[in-house]
């Protein structure tokens, strides 16, 4: 593979032009594993970003894909419709919140956050209460978009960059509690100061369930998300959460908010939707939501991408569904977990390690010091693995078909990697 005209001219995520790492050439990709261009097997520690939880080169989702492309790739969703839409969104209603009753189609999870984001404010416009503000958590992660920038933690996201353009709203402290800590009255006390004294300007609270992802792989108490609920509900806030990370049964429920017995209005799937195959998001919500919006003066929702419901991306998505609704993922995620319930606390003993923690498929382990990326994915593909941290933070969401070898596998890398100085050099 060209390689040098990779690092000159193309830029891969959160790269700079000006000295890139060298990516490594993937050739391609089956089951658990990752092929490198050299014939190297790696284990997939990421499932691509939170995406690829049956595995890589499923037969269900390449015959859905094969099918599919045979017979129609794309066309448009204005004033047409077409089967594959109609599949994936009748799954999708049926394994979502039964509250939810109208499901919008985009290409990113970006974007359905921004889909999200303009329904609450359509929903309040329409009431003919128009509210600007939007509550959120520190920490937390909704996209590189700038209005899902917007309630992305302010740091991570360096707001600062793009002040005077970047819309500011109100953040409340993340809750410190574990999922498997005792719960502190004392972790809502934040949010709820910031309700009660913003409420009615907040057009909707927007928040990850339970796992904080890219904004510091935090996984907390499901109390915290019961209290949001009720405290939306005491004053007439909208609640928009964001499982493009967590849903599809990566925490072990199907969605997260299952764990707190809440329900949002409004709710954004995206990653795993399609089983990592193709780009496709959805935003979901109740009757109330929709119609009140479009009761509104547009008369409709404001939105409409080129290549909403893609039928190509429907098509794997169904089969992706299919394969959730089959209901594996519930011991594979449960096996998963008890792997690393077993083997992360050994991890504790290491001068490095700060804290580990795990839930469903998640395993995380946040260090003192921020890793040398170079050195830790040179660590990381000499043992067969593929993981890619960021900061101090060293996590895996496998593939959901991952037998116990393989978190074996992964968890023994991380741990040579903790004993390893360079990993470490900055
Ligand atoms: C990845 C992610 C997004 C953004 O999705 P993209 O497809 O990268 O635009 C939004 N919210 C959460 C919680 C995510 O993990």
């Amino acid at each position: 593979m060209d390689l040098e005209f990779d690092r000159q001219h193309i830029w891969h995520p959160y790269t700079s032009t000006l000295n890139p790492l060298t990516c490594y050439p993937v050739t391609k990709a089956d089951g658990v594993r990752i092929e490198l261009e050299d014939g190297k097997q790696l284990i997939d520690g990421m499932s691509s970003w939170w995406s690829a939880i049956h595995g890589y080169n499923h037969p269900h989702l390449n015959s859905a894909a094969h099918q599919q492309i045979d017979t129609m790739s794309h066309v448009m969703f204005g004033g047409i419709t077409h089967q594959p839409a109609i599949n994936a969104c009748k799954k999708l209603l049926s394994l979502a919140p039964d509250n939810l009753e109208h499901v919008f189609l985009a290409d990113s999870g970006s974007v359905a956050v921004e889909v999200s984001l303009k329904m609450a404010l359509q929903y309040w416009h329409a009431k003919g209460d128009p509210r600007s503000k939007f509550l959120t958590l520190r920490h937390g992660y909704h996209g590189d978009t700038f209005a899902a920038m917007s309630v992305t933690d302010p740091d991570n996201s360096m707001h600062s960059l793009y002040k005077g353009f970047l819309p500011e709203h109100i953040f409340a402290e993340s809750p410190a509690c574990g999922f498997h800590d005792e719960w502190d009255p004392q972790d809502i006390t934040d949010f709820k100061q910031q309700i009660q004294k913003h409420h009615s300007q907040i057009a909707a609270v927007i928040l990850e369930p339970i796992v904080q992802g890219a904004g510091g792989m935090r996984i907390y108490h499901p109390e915290f998300l019961k209290q949001v609920r009720t405290l939306c509900d005491e004053y007439g806030v909208l609640l928009i959460l964001d499982e493009i990370a967590t849903g599809f049964g990566r925490t072990g429920k199907l969605f997260a908010c299952e764990h707190a017995d809440v329900q949002p209005d409004i709710l954004c799937v995206g990653k795993a939707l399609t089983g990592g195959y193709m780009t496709l998001s959805a935003t979901l919500t109740s009757k109330e939501v929709a119609d009140t919006v479009c009761g509104g003066e547009a008369g409709c929702f404001m939105h409409g991408p080129t290549f909403m419901g893609n039928p190509l991306a429907c098509a794997v998505a169904t089969a992706s569904l299919d394969l959730i609704e089959k209901g594996e993922w519930e011991e594979q995620t449960k096996a998963i977990e008890q792997k690393f319930a077993e083997l992360l606390p050994n991890l504790n003993q290491y001068k490095q390690v700060k804290n580990t923690r795990w839930l469903g498929a998640i395993g995380v382990v946040e260090t003192h010091h921020p890793v040398n990326m170079e050195a830790i994915q040179i660590l990381f593909v000499n043992h067969g693995v593929w993981i890619r941290p960021f900061g101090r933070l060293i996590y895996m969401m496998p593939p959901f078909i991952s037998q116990s070898e393989h978190i074996e596998q992964l968890v023994g890398a991380v741990e040579a990697a903790l004993q390893s100085e360079e990993c470490f050099a900055i």
